[in-house]
């Protein structure tokens, strides 16, 4: 078979916000099709309409637009494999369980709610596993069962059915994962699927398989959860004569709660403190789950926290933008087992992003906070401000309440400087070397840099005892960012003034 052009899809079901291990596994699926030349469709699975969510779609279409990976195919982009959304493909499904009927592997079936009720009460009181399989059907009404006849009879007079796949006992399932190596199946495991629903709608099963055909995917790439159901779409595959152009499979490891202990479901992260949504969500109730975007975090760092969960290269980098990614990504790098989730580490990406982040970025991640008080002293004042407190924190919202200091006088002073460093002869020292600054124009850091060690050494004294009482005078905290650097940077005049209020408070 000569290798098709590698077409691979994210297929979500819009049934409320896309937590982070959808994020990653859409990330997967991205940089797979981008290593290969080839194309990351959007597929809204949404056949189950009982359990779809208002805005969930489009919050999809939001999250991987934020991250920066936006379908080649899909809903809103178009493509010539559509449509994308399942529920505007309901009408193609009904044909190929019909076809699996003709061919003998798959059935109608009758029963009624309460049938199906007696049965498993009595597999159950039996110790057997309550399956509709190879076994039971035979007990069942079905037609594998009924007379050509009767079938006949029941679908003329319009009896309700549905169309269950008609697996065989004792068959050995094998297939390759793409992570996992073989995988080996064993059908008595399985039971016989419903693919076709009562009102003549499909179930994931069919309407995944039939779209994953029609749309020529090349790679499944998808969570560990759907591995129960693999076997079953290999059968179907073969049963539909699609063997030949079945896709790859790859599922993906689980991403686990930080103690490693399960699954990180969507209700850990506000427990544990951490978001579990790229974006914040609000469900109909009201209720409001934090999202990374609105937490702080820089789109790079979360696509490169997620891609790090679970996938590791060669060697030993961390860091990688998402072209990094694109060339050093593989399957085979990903890890079986589960990668836990570390807080610790998400804030340490965001802080290396945000360490290259331009100061104009930072001020538009900082936007929403700014108040006439950060722009009284201009725009390109506020600029440096963000640039030089930057190392400092993890968010960029923590910016400008870290730095009040820049912009006003101290809202507060550290007691512990207060109480240890600002006493004695310190505060004279201070006010002399502050108004040397002024009478010889020392303005730059480095003048003052060096004009603080010859004014220490002419006054017999270690620089060092004046350098922290220096700071606490101007921005009221024990530590910061480089001290000659923020003082350049308030400016003399200012730095005078507090120096006397200080005097005039302490
Ligand atoms: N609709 C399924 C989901 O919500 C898709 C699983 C698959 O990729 O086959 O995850």
């Amino acid at each position: 078979m000569s290798e098709r052009p590698v077409r691979v899809r994210f297929a979500p079901s819009p049934t409320g916000p896309l937590h982070i291990g959808g994020v990653r596994t859409a990330l997967y699926n991205y940089l797979f099709a981008k290593q290969n030349g080839g194309k990351f469709l959007l597929r809204i699975e949404d056949t189950d309409q009982k359990r779809f969510v208002p805005g969930a779609e489009e919050y999809i279409n939001q999250s991987l637009a934020w991250l920066g990976m936006s379908p080649d195919e899909g809903v809103k982009e178009g493509g010539e494999y559509g449509p994308y959304k399942q529920s505007e493909r309901m009408d193609q499904y009904a044909a190929y369980a019909e076809q699996l009927v003709q061919n003998g592997n798959a059935y109608y079936a009758f029963d009624t709610p309460e049938e199906l009720d007696e049965m498993r009460a009595k597999l159950e009181a039996n110790s057997m596993s309550a399956k509709y399989d190879s076994t039971s059907r035979m007990s069942m009404k079905n037609s594998l069962t009924l007379s050509e006849d009767e079938v006949k009879e029941r679908l003329k007079r319009g009896d309700k059915y549905i169309i269950r796949i008609k697996l065989q006992r004792n068959e050995e399932i094998r297939f390759h994962d793409e992570i996992r190596g073989w995988i080996v199946f064993n059908s008595s495991q399985l039971d016989d699927k419903v693919l076709l629903k009562e009102d003549g709608l499909p179930t994931y099963h069919l309407a995944n398989i039939v779209d994953d055909h029609l749309m020529e995917i090349t790679h499944v790439i998808r969570g560990e959860e759907w591995l129960p159901s693999a076997p079953l779409h290999v059968i179907l595959y073969s049963y539909l004569g699609w063997e030949s152009t079945m896709p790859k499979f790859a599922h993906l490891p689980l991403i686990l709660k930080p103690d490693g202990k399960g699954k990180l479901s969507k209700r850990d992260g506000d427990r544990l403190g951490f978001p579990v949504f790229p974006l914040e969500w609000k469900s109909t109730e009201g209720e409001i789950s934090s999202g990374y975007r609105e937490s702080g975090y820089m789109p790079e760092a979360v696509v490169n926290m997620l891609a790090m969960l679970g996938w590791h290269p060669t060697d030993n980098q961390e860091l990688f933008t998402m072209n990094e990614l694109i060339n050093a990504f593989s399957l085979e790098k990903v890890s079986k087992s589960g990668a836990k989730f570390d807080m610790d580490k998400a804030k340490w990406y965001n802080h290396h992003y945000l360490m290259k982040a331009s100061s104009s970025q930072l001020r538009n991640m900082v936007d929403h906070q700014i108040s006439e008080v950060h722009l009284s002293r201009g725009e390109h004042y506020l600029l440096q401000v963000l640039e030089i407190l930057k190392e400092k924190v993890s968010f960029a919202g923590d910016i400008l309440p870290l730095g009040q200091y820049f912009f006003d006088v101290p809202e507060t002073y550290d007691e512990n400087v207060k109480r240890k460093k600002w006493k004695d002869e310190i505060p004279m020292h201070i006010t002399n070397y502050v108004d040397g600054l002024l009478s010889e124009h020392k303005s730059k850091a480095s003048e003052m840099e060096e004009y603080l060690q010859t004014y220490a050494d002419d006054q017999r004294l270690s620089k060092g005892i004046l350098m922290q009482p220096l700071r606490w005078v101007v921005s009221g905290q024990a530590g910061g960012p480089p001290i000659f650097q923020m003082l350049e940077l308030i400016g003399l005049e200012e730095i005078r003034r507090r120096v006397d209020i200080a005097k005039e408070k302490f």
